[in-house]
């Protein structure tokens, strides 16, 4: 199933919760939140039968993430009702890492296929100030635990210039030293990073600047036809990292990617401001084929660039007219609709 500009209905990235357990400053810097109410929030029932729609529609690539993803109590229960599905190819985590070391063993079991977890800083003191609360010792015990359960996993560094630019070649080499792919993202200005300024992205060419002074040549990895975010390179070691340049050099040609919320609303765009709600077809008794219809028509009346009209508005800050819509609407928060 294609939208308007002929990308297929692929990648689903599922938002278990939007709680966290940090408050990383680019992502949930207010002191308070309005939270989801509990009672709209799926339950696993409800996520499993709208997944069932999906991937007879063409989705084979589930992420799971949040919020923080490990909050959700018994993940591993959801984990176990999807990861089995036909047609299912991919079932990923994304997370902070605090709560890995305990939940690993059950994840995996479950059928969880890959983890990737968010480090913006190898610095304990760096890590207090990014997210205010002092788990660095623990994020570290749950990538040692991802890669003693899956061998290897990729590592999520948000590049925020004056914060931690002056980090990639140690977050390189702990990427090495931990078998994990290091992928830097370009500071993205979207629902809830209201510290974002133009002057505090550190783009692509910035990253491969600072990494090719260091390491010398890096060679961009031709990837055809991929319709993933990051880019790959490599350097003269064999060394491969990404880089995810939404900011600067947007992807939206080739975004597959949409996003359920834990209470069923599904975008089809991180920038988008409007949803598609799912939970009251579902709760008063949709059927499978009206449930289809209503995803499919989505999907066929997609689109959505969010990032390229971003781009387009130049350094003017698109989210600020929102803030006050944030308080209102937690769904256009980034840790609400899943990053
Ligand atoms: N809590 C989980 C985690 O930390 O990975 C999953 C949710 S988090 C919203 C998903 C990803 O979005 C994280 O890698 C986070 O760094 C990224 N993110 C959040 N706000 C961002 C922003 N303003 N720009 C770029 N990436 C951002």
């Amino acid at each position: 199933m294609f939208d308007l500009l002929g990308r297929p209905l692929r990648n689903l990235r599922l938002s278990v919760t939007d709680r966290c357990n940090l408050r990383c400053e680019y992502c949930m810097p207010e002191d308070d939140y309005v939270w989801l109410p509990r009672e709209d929030v799926l339950h696993f029932e409800e996520t499993s039968a709208l997944v069932d729609v999906f991937l007879a529609l063409g989705v084979d690539k589930i992420r799971l993430t949040g919020g923080e993803p490990l909050l959700r109590r018994d993940l591993p229960a959801l984990v176990r009702m999807i990861a089995g599905k036909p047609g299912l190819k991919d079932l990923a985590l994304t997370t902070n890492g605090v709560l890995l070391a305990d939940q690993i063993d059950a994840l995996r079991a479950a059928g969880l296929g890959r983890i990737t977890v968010s480090l913006d800083t190898l610095r304990r003191d760096r890590f207090l100030k990014l997210t205010r609360f002092d788990q660095l010792d623990a994020v570290h015990s749950g990538i040692a635990a991802a890669r003693r359960v899956f061998g290897h996993l990729k590592i999520d560094t948000v590049a925020i210039r004056g914060v931690n630019d002056d980090e990639l070649i140690p977050l390189i080499e702990y990427g090495r030293s931990v078998n994990g792919e290091v992928r830097f993202i370009e500071y993205m200005d979207v629902g809830g990073a209201s510290r974002w300024s133009p002057e505090r992205v550190f783009s692509r060419s910035a990253i491969l600047d600072a990494l090719s002074r260091h390491y010398g040549a890096i060679v961009a990895l031709d990837e055809p036809g991929s319709s993933a975010p990051a880019e790959r390179f490599a350097l003269a070691d064999g060394t491969t990292f990404g880089i995810i340049a939404s900011t600067t050099e947007p992807f939206c040609r080739t975004c597959d990617r949409s996003r359920l919320t834990a209470d069923g609303m599904w975008y089809l765009c991180l920038y988008a401001t409007r949803g598609v709600d799912l939970r009251a077809p579902l709760r008063r008794g949709a059927d499978v084929e009206e449930l289809k219809g209503i995803i499919a028509a989505g999907w066929r009346g997609r689109a959505d660039r969010g990032a390229e009209d971003r781009v387009a508005l130049g350094d003017q800050r698109a989210f600020v007219p929102v803030q006050d819509l944030l308080r209102k609407d937690p769904h256009l928060e980034m840790h609400t609709r899943g990053g």
